[in-house]
């Protein structure tokens, strides 16, 4: 074993706790942060690197320790914080030109639930701007790169959390997901992403995008360590009126005999499927047929070709609504103009990327009087009928199996001047989100060129325990764990 920072979470969380092991979480943190050092220059995961805040936390943890106090289950453990979440004293920018120079006043409740737990934040990673993309390209201060090939994108939003963990410069990592933005990077970069039920994560200190799909998850090296800061995080939250107040209990490991395992003809890989990522998906069926598992056919029409049309109506149209906040007035940029008016413009126009404005102005037409009905109020009836369809469809099956993405990480570049194409890699993921159901992206190996292939298993809504039971046994009888990039080897990872 090279370093302690690649242990299991629980185990390196467990020896920091215990007052005979000399592992403590400064050393931990020193680690990470060497590590940082030595690799972020190439991965550009880090926005911002915090040792000072890092070694303050880590000195609590063991000061914690020697004093015979319990500093949590995730005592030590180095957290990177996607940088649309506050972190008090730290710098949120959203990747946007408009926070640039912006420092959070608080904690959002995950980062703060995660550092009661005892994790120690070691810096704010890179996102699309404003977690609009797929592929970190949009980040206004440059993009991250996947650490199984630097030409490559590491998906998004949460790229920079997903190469971060993927380089193993830290173990673990905090990333919203609105459509697919912790499950999609995950895939590309070989790890668990796990986006919870709508309402379990308190989103109180993340940077709204589309306030009713935004959940705030982990991405991790395996189930069990997702599922600890998962449940460091979760529950009810006095500062966010939409979480959830019921508390699931962990679920056993269940038998694989018997699950039944829903296959929805809608999200199925299409008629030329990328070679690797369907031959990663007829790998793990057969193995879940061996284990007994029950294969449920579906079809879920709204789920599929109707998935994306719909996300991209509601989720601009909160967009537009909520960052009508950046105004050159209240926060961040200001950029002069004549009048009010002309200062708004000037300040939006310089302020924020073509992306986010072409997501605002989506957004305003679709809301707009004479159009609203047209579009917006059919996007929402049409996202109320598929999460009826989904919750019938977990009537017939336990768990949901799909691939997380289309294909396998892309080159820089490739699809960064065709919106359309960007937002296609996103067609196997947001139809979880707007049906609030929870659903995971696990490592399923590389394909012939060794990038990571995903697969993601979805559940009802509220079953966060039972799908992230699911998935730990569907992990073990895959064996495929997160793949280690050469990268990372120089590090002695
Ligand atoms: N890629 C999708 C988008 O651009 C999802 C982003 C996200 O989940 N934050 O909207």
């Amino acid at each position: 074993m090279a370093h302690a920072l690649d242990l299991p979470v629980a185990e390196m969380a467990r020896r920091v706790r215990d007052p005979r092991d000399p592992l403590t979480a400064r050393v931990l943190v020193d680690e990470s942060l060497r590590r940082i050092e030595a690799l972020d220059g190439r991965v550009k995961a880090f926005l911002h690197v915090a040792p000072d805040l890092a070694r303050a936390q880590a000195g609590a943890v063991d000061a914690a320790v020697t004093a015979g106090r319990d500093p949590g289950p995730l005592a030590g453990v180095p957290l990177a914080v996607k940088d649309n979440l506050e972190v008090a004293g730290l710098p949120l920018t959203c990747a946007s030109r408009m926070l640039a120079g912006y420092v959070a006043p608080r904690d959002a409740t995950a980062v703060a639930r995660a550092v009661a737990a005892g994790c120690c934040v070691v810096g704010k990673a890179n996102l699309d701007e404003f977690a609009m993309g797929s592929s970190t390209e949009n980040s206004a201060f440059g993009p991250t790169r996947n650490p199984h090939d630097l030409a490559r994108v590491p998906g998004g939003s949460s790229g920079g959390s997903a190469a971060a963990v993927a380089a193993r410069m830290v173990p673990l990592a905090l990333g919203s997901d609105t459509g697919g933005s912790i499950r999609q990077p995950a895939a590309l970069t070989g790890l668990v992403g796990f986006k919870p039920s709508y309402g379990r994560v308190s989103r109180s200190g993340l940077v709204a995008f589309a306030s009713s799909l935004d959940q705030v998850g982990p991405l991790a090296r395996s189930v069990e360590d997702a599922a600890l800061l998962f449940r460091a995080m979760r529950g009810h939250d006095a500062l966010d009126a939409t979480t959830r107040r019921d508390v699931e209990a962990a679920c056993p490991l269940p038998s694989l005999a018997g699950l039944r395992v829903g296959r929805v003809a809608e999200l199925e890989l299409g008629e030329r499927p990328d070679a690797g990522t369907a031959a990663a998906l007829a790998r793990a069926r057969a193995a879940l047929a061996g284990a007994g598992a029950h294969e449920v056919e579906l079809s879920i029409p709204l789920a599929g070709a109707a998935g994306l049309p719909i996300y991209y109506i509601v989720a601009p149209a909160e967009a537009s609504s909520n960052l009508a906040r950046f105004d050159g007035i209240r926060y961040g940029l200001r950029v002069p103009g004549e009048g009010l008016e002309g200062l708004y413009a000037a300040t939006r126009g310089q302020g924020f990327g073509a992306e986010v404005q072409r997501r605002i102005l989506v957004g305003t037409f679709v809301l707009s009087a004479g159009y609203a009905d047209a579009y917006y109020k059919r996007a929402m009836a049409a996202r109320q009928a598929l999460a009826a369809a989904l919750e019938q469809a977990f009537t017939q099956a336990d768990v949901l199996l799909t691939a997380t993405t289309p294909t396998p990480a892309f080159r820089l570049g490739e699809k960064a001047s065709d919106p359309l194409a960007m937002y296609l890699c996103d067609a196997l993921t947001v139809p979880a989100n707007l049906a609030g159901v929870p659903a995971i992206s696990l490592p399923a190996g590389v394909d012939a060129q060794g990038l990571p292939i995903g697969l993601q298993l979805w559940a009802r809504a509220g079953a966060d325990e039972a799908l992230l039971a699911a998935a730990a046994a569907v992990e073990r009888l895959l064996a495929t764990p997160s793949p280690l990039p050469a990268l990372a080897r120089e590090v002695g990872a």
